[in-house]
């Protein structure tokens, strides 16, 4: 789908993409269309599949007004959608990879990536290295010649190291390697994928997106050489989205510019605070000067979102550190303690990125063991340092 030119900002174009439909009755939005049969005129046109929609799993309406708004986002050849995050990584590998191919995976990939890989593809003869994502220039040493396909994070989840994708597109694409990438820190409004060069771009649209922690969807933009194999790979697994998600899902789009505005600057002075405390050690929010990754996310992303970890300084013993991390997340009365991100509401949770589950290639890192992860929800930024300060007070009362 091609970009209307006349269109500078993203905001604008948040307002009026996916809006083909909007001829119907002149609504604004998408009517939200529960199917599975779609009639055909007749047995002919039926034997042909000769209309635009033919059966429920493969589009409606719906689902095809917010497929169409990504790809313009996106600048992708095509968009599919799955029913989460993680289903969206895993149509997206599954296109693309098969018995006797090596996968390559950043270290600091959201985990439940790394359990598909060890879970499934492993089973199906695929075999997954995971190289390290603060030194991501190395990744040749890891290529085996039967290395087929790569899949970025940046920043990586819970660590947030920023990797020089420009440098490992030209790596991959040197050796004629698919590469796929999880944006969905930056979401499409912030770095854009397929501008870059990687083939294929996936959103947890569980997270910004939706933007409202009340529904999971996932995308998957494809640049023109992998989009034929990713379609295929979507109507073989049969994956398909409920109407009303999808519809949540376009309406939280809509707003994403404005909301990512304000998580983003509340998130920058959070994150600022917090690293000018003695009793804190290490911020990991690429948008503060003293991260690794600055110069880089300065250069590729336009604009930093919510979500970024914290270690309060700690001398105790690990159970003594983990005892005082619990103490100063129980003591928080605005920031809820969950999973996911993205939403409107903050939150909060211990991350031990070294727990097996998450590192393999890395695991000595200093400072690295204990985290706090937080999202910066679109709460006044003032009262939230207040409620930190709580968990500040409760974390040093806490007794090793
Ligand atoms: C949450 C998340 C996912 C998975 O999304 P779900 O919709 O929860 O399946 C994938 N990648 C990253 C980076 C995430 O944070």
């Amino acid at each position: 789908m091609k970009k209307d030119e006349t269109i500078v900002h993203a905001d604008t174009q948040l307002a009026r993409i996916g809006r083909s439909f909007q001829h119907i009755h002149g609504f604004i939005n998408p009517p939200v269309i529960h199917a599975s049969t779609v009639l055909f005129k007749n047995s002919e046109m039926l034997e042909k599949e000769a209309q635009s929609f033919v059966y429920g799993r493969h589009g409606t309406p719906t689902s095809q007004s917010f497929a169409e708004a990504l790809c313009v986002l996106e600048e992708a050849k095509g968009v599919v959608l799955a029913p989460s995050g993680l289903s969206a990584i895993t149509v997206a590998c599954l296109s693309c990879l098969s018995a006797g191919d090596h996968f390559l995976v950043v270290d600091s990939v959201y985990a439940p990536v790394r359990r598909f890989c060890e879970g499934v593809l492993a089973r199906l003869g695929i075999e997954t290295s995971f190289y390290d994502p603060s030194d991501s220039t190395e990744i040749s040493d890891l290529f085996r010649p039967n290395t087929r396909a790569i899949l970025f994070e940046s920043p990586g989840s819970l660590t947030f190291e920023i990797q020089d994708i420009p440098k490992l597109v030209e790596i991959a694409k040197a050796r004629d390697l698919i590469t796929l990438m999880d944006n969905t820190w930056a979401t499409p409004l912030y770095f854009r994928p397929l501008a870059y060069g990687v083939d294929l771009s996936i959103q947890a649209g569980t997270k910004y997106i939706s933007g409202h922690s009340d529904v999971m969807i996932g995308s998957v933009a494809s640049g023109p050489a992998t989009w034929p194999a990713l379609e295929k790979t979507r109507r073989l697994l049969g994956l398909h989205v409920g109407p009303d998600d999808v519809y949540l899902a376009l309406r939280g789009l809509r707003s994403l510019g404005v909301r990512l505005a304000r998580h983003q600057t509340s998130a920058l002075q959070i994150a600022s605070w917090l690293e000018k405390r003695a009793d804190v050690t290490r911020v990991l929010y690429p948008a503060l000067p003293s991260h690794p990754g600055h110069a880089l996310w300065k250069r590729d992303f336009s604009g930093a979102t919510s979500v970024f970890s914290f270690a309060p300084l700690c001398n105790a013993s690990p159970r003594g550190h983990r005892r005082k991390i619990h103490a100063f997340l129980n003591a928080l009365q605005l920031f809820g303690l969950g999973y996911s991100w993205g939403g409107f509401e903050s939150l909060a949770l211990r991350a031990t990125p070294q727990g097996r589950y998450f590192r393999e290639a890395q695991t000595s890192e200093q400072g690295l063991s204990e985290l706090i992860r937080l999202h910066i929800g679109l709460e006044h930024p003032e009262d939230l340092m207040r409620d930190l300060e709580r968990g500040f007070s409760a974390f040093h009362k806490q007794s090793e």
